[in-house]
């Protein structure tokens, strides 16, 4: 597909970029424990385009900010209805951790939607970390000040990633898709998910698995120690309107 700036801005000008939500599950019972917001742009000649298609474009071209705004603010209202202690979680451009006044923007998107701040948890992935640690540390810190939980999103892929773990206060790891589904496969990369879930444990982390489509994903992992996970075995992101049924839903057996 190609998609071209100006329909981005102009998607944005409509508002037709709109917060989805992904379950994230308690592993051993399918317990709702919160959900990831993923951007759907609803398009009136496409349908819905994922947004492998048009963030990149929204970050090179400074409509980042405002893409954020629109989604987390609509998100943070919808998800007001989300009983504690469910978690709202929010992916944030590397582009946005250059920027000093992202926790202040974050505070004034949510906060006009009342959803608290100290259930909120702001991914970052790991790529984002490398060009400005000492930024990046600065505005990890105003965001944990407000309450805020991070999460290093896409863990295993990036770069140098145990210095990051040292050096920001994560609390957070997600374990990227792609060991997920090969973890079932190769003995390599069930041994990496083991040494993730350990990494994580032995710094007082909580792991978090992706992109879990099989039971046999989900029974693996709890083996393996890892107790959240998200994935089409549970659900695929949903809009708003599907959210009090979420929250209904009973734990799975
Ligand atoms: P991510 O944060 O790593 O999100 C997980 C991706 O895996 C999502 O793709 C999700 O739809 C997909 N997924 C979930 N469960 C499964 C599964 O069981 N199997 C498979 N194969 N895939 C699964 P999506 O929605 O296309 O989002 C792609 C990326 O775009 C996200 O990766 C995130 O980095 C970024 N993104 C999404 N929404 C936003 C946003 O509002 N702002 C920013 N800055 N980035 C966003
Ligand atoms: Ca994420
Ligand atoms: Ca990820
Ligand atoms: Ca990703």
């Amino acid at each position: 597909m190609h998609v071209d700036i100006s329909e981005v801005r102009c998607a944005l000008q409509d508002e037709r970029v709109l917060p989805f939500f992904q379950p994230l599950v308690d592993l051993r019972n399918g317990q709702l424990v919160g959900v990831e917001i993923l951007a759907r742009w609803q398009s009136a000649e496409f349908g819905p385009i994922l947004p492998g298609n048009f963030i990149s474009l929204a970050q090179e071209n400074g409509l980042i900010d405002s893409l954020m705004s629109q989604v987390l603010g609509k998100a943070a209202i919808s998800a007001s209805i989300l009983p504690a202690p469910l978690v709202l979680a929010t992916n944030i451009s590397p582009i946005q951790l250059r920027d000093l006044s992202l926790p202040n923007q974050i505070l004034h998107i949510v906060e006009r939607s009342g959803f608290p701040l100290d259930r909120l948890t702001i991914e970052i992935t790991e790529s984002a970390l490398i060009d400005n640690l000492d930024r990046t540390q600065t505005i990890a810190r105003e965001l944990k000040a407000m309450g805020c939980k991070l999460a290093l999103d896409d863990f295993g892929t990036g770069y140098s990633s145990l210095g990051h773990l040292q050096a920001l206060p994560f609390d957070q790891l997600k374990i990227d898709k792609s060991f997920v589904q090969s973890m079932t496969k190769t003995r390599e990369s069930r041994k990496i998910v083991a040494a993730i879930i350990g990494l994580g444990h032995s710094m007082g982390l909580t792991t978090v698995a992706e992109g879990v489509e099989t039971e046999e994903q989900a029974n693996m992992l709890l083996w393996l120690g890892c107790v959240q996970g998200q994935g089409w075995l549970y659900a695929r992101p949903l809009p708003a309107d599907r959210l009090p049924e979420l929250i209904a839903a009973p734990p799975r057996p």
